[in-house]
């Protein structure tokens, strides 16, 4: 049994044992055992078949070549695919090769309208249903300081790539890159003055990172130094986010920003 080969354009979901579970051949209890896992280990989910009931539940999961362990065995799907995976993400480019952020035509178009009246502190009250898209993640580093989260909420058609990228910066052991998580969806203008337009941070498409070494208008953490997210913005420019180190000009340097860019969700 050889587990996390598959690639990830394949691997359906994530989800961790919640107790020891047996590997078996077939799904069902009458499969030959080929290994087990530990309880509160990762596996990867490549598809859901139907086996035989356990406790009345019927649903196993396939997670590699001839692999499967019982759902019941396991915690909550964390989805990274929606069907629509796409390595080469459409997105727009500057001159040198770096993403450009959508314009807010294209925000509202692709993820919804934002209505809202604007406090004074620049936060907004979202007045229509706009919050039915968003959805809840558990990055699987997380808790990080400085606020301790085990989750965020992002918008559900930005889900997949979010999971893609914190997956594989685990499975490449990059995560150790991101020391804090500093806030995805928030409610509010951007840089929290209502005088300017909304962030993006408001439709649930954007993560802030490292906060402290890669301060808004100050040039980010550069890759020897601490709080650098260098290592980790390729994973990120392959799932088709922009970066705020790449806004300009450098007044608007926002190091710790990413956020999606992709034309094609
Ligand atoms: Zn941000």
């Amino acid at each position: 049994m050889r587990l996390f080969e598959t690639p990830i354009d394949r691997v359906l979901a994530i989800t961790r044992t919640t107790s020891l579970l047996n590997v078996r051949n077939r799904p069902g209890v009458s499969g030959e055992p080929v290994g087990q896992v530990d309880a509160l280990k990762m596996l990867e989910v490549v598809e859901r078949v139907e086996g035989d009931a356990v406790s009345g539940n019927d649903e196993w999961y396939r997670i590699a070549e001839d692999a499967f362990c019982w759902s019941g065995g396991c915690g909550e799907l964390e989805f990274l695919q929606d069907g629509k995976f796409r390595t080469n993400p459409e997105v727009r480019r500057r001159e040198d090769g770096t993403i450009t952020t959508l314009s807010e035509e294209e925000k509202i178009r692709i993820f919804g309208r934002i209505e809202y009246t604007s406090k004074d502190n620049g936060a907004i009250e979202i007045t229509n249903d706009f919050r039915r898209n968003l959805v809840r993640i558990h990055p699987p580093f997380f808790p990080l300081p400085p606020y301790d989260a085990s989750s965020m909420f992002v918008h559900v058609k930005a889900r997949p790539s979010f999971q893609r990228v914190f997956y594989l910066l685990m499975k490449h052991d990059l995560a150790r890159f991101v020391k804090t998580y500093d806030g995805a969806f928030t409610a509010r203008h951007m840089a929290w003055n209502k005088s300017r337009p909304l962030s993006s941070h408001s439709w649930g498409i954007a993560v802030d990172l490292n906060a402290r070494d890669n301060g808004y208008g100050k040039e980010p953490a550069k890759e020897d130094e601490n709080g650098t997210l260098l290592p980790v913005l390729p994973f990120f420019e392959a799932e088709g986010f922009a970066w705020g180190g790449h806004f300009k000009p450098a007044a608007y340097f926002d190091g710790m920003h990413f956020e999606l860019a992709r034309l094609d969700i």
